[in-house]
Formats: structure tokens, sequence, C-alpha cells
């Protein structure tokens, strides 16, 4: 538990100037602990490391902490899982985009929850309250590329996956 409350410290540290992009501009610190939420107390996902490296899953992508950094500080197995979700900003964003859909099926088990989590808490996020300027056409791509990524992680865990089917359902379209 203290492990657990360390990591929420220094994800809100790592995130403090951030904001997500829903019209409020929520801080983005909501988001890593939606995902611990999502894992812990939907889907009954106890694994200590799956939760911590769900709270810091954004840090290396999002900010400027290091996987060095993350080593020194959370150990070895953590920092894999968060890496394994890490994308490499130094690639276009389609093919970042690609790859997701591409190396699903490759990540451990620990990191298919934690990107199974993200996805179902964007999906969520975006039907609750879409980014500003974000057409139907947009939240509706992002839709289905996040279901291009989910159908990689299928049979890893059944209530995850049900509940993201659930978030897909609720999938923007015209009236
Ligand atoms: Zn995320």
């Amino acid at each position: 538990m203290n492990r657990l409350i360390f990591a929420l410290a220094f994800a809100a540290h790592k995130h403090r100037d951030q904001r997500r992009k829903d019209v409020a501009a929520s801080p983005y610190i909501n988001h890593p602990i939606a995902l611990a939420d999502v894992l812990a107390n939907e889907a009954g996902v106890d694994d200590e490391d799956v939760l911590i490296a769900a709270i810091l899953h954004d840090t290396v992508e999002d900010t400027d902490t290091t996987a060095d950094e993350l080593r020194r500080t959370f150990g070895r197995a953590i920092t894999e899982l968060v890496l394994e979700v890490t994308d490499d900003k130094s690639l276009p964003k389609a093919e970042r985009k690609r790859l997701q859909v591409a190396g699903a099926g490759r990540l451990s088990r620990g990191a298919r929850l934690v990107k199974l989590a993200d996805k179902i808490c964007n999906l969520r996020d975006i039907a609750r309250s879409p980014p500003a300027g974000w057409p139907l056409e947009r939240q509706q791509a992002y839709f289905d590329w996040a279901k291009a990524v989910g159908d990689g992680l299928r049979g890893t865990h059944p209530r995850l996956e049900q509940l993201f089917d659930e978030a897909f359902g609720a999938r923007p379209a015209h009236p």
C-alpha cells in the first residue's frame, strides 16, 4: 500500500502541469487514477505491480521521467511494464498507432491489463466528454482504433474485456 501511495505522489508531481484534452481540461492525474480504479475495483485485479504500473503508465511517454529514474525508484519489474505500454515518441503518430495494434499480442499479461484499462478509460472519457475540437468522425476513428488494439488483447481477463466491450458500446454516432 505504501508503494502504491508513493507512486500516486510521484505521478501527481510528474503530471502536475498537464491537463486532459476534454473541454473542462481535467487534471491529467485523474486519468492514471481512473486506470488503477478500473483495474482494482471494477475488474478485481490485485497485483500491486500492475496497479502501480497503471498509475505510472504515462510518466515516460508524457513527462520528463526516464526509464532509469523509474528503475531506481520502483524497480525493474514495474519499469518493464511501463515501458511495454510506452509509445516511441520519435515515430510519427500514425506509425505509433499501427504499432499498438500490431504489438498488442506480444505484450506481457501485466502490460495487457494496463493497456485494456487505458483504452477503457479513454473510451469512457471520449463518450462522456470528447476532447475539445474533435468532430464525431475523429471520435469514431479513435473508438475503432481502440477496438483494433483491444481485439489483440483478447483472452487476457474476461471481466476487463467485458468492461472494454461496454465502453465500446457507447461509440458516438449520429442521432
Ligand atoms: Zn493513458
